[in-house]
């Protein structure tokens, strides 16, 4: 697995999120449970629904739809994007959920099940100068 890339961009979790070489993309990852299908984002050691350890590492689709959001009004301290903001929960169609910001979209225009994409952006660097990248969600009809 790949956390680093030529262009000195930094996965925000390379557990959960690779990057493509040129860092300006990424690939979500998850687990699948070899004897029951179950499907979770990010990595895993066995899984939460039969215990199996069969379990293989597959890739998600940038795709999914809006399942649950929540408009924040009070961030937690470290928080330097806009306030209020929308944290939404996106289905995956091979079956996880997703949390993340929900950007580029008016609050009031926000609806249960609307098609959502991944999209990245730059967080802040980390401790080597390297620009962490961050997978948000954005309406499939923008951009
Ligand atoms: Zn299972």
């Amino acid at each position: 697995m790949t956390d680093k890339t030529t262009s000195g961009k930094v996965s925000v979790s390379p557990e959960r999120m690779r990057l493509s070489e040129d860092g300006s993309d990424g690939v979500l990852l998850g687990t699948k449970c070899n004897g029951c299908g179950l499907c979770v984002f990010g990595d895993s050691v066995f899984c939460v629904r039969c215990t199996s350890g069969d379990l293989k590492a597959v890739d998600l689709s940038p795709d999914g739809t809006l399942y649950s959001y929540t408009i924040i009004h009070a961030p937690p301290a470290r928080w330097k994007g806009p306030v209020p903001y929308i944290l939404g929960s996106v289905k995956l169609p091979e079956g996880p959920q997703v949390l993340s910001e929900v950007i580029d979209i008016d609050p009031n225009a926000v609806e249960i099940d609307m098609p959502m994409k991944l999209v990245l952006r730059a967080g802040e660097a980390d401790d080597e100068g390297r620009e962490i990248m961050v997978y948000k969600w954005q309406a499939a009809t923008a951009g």
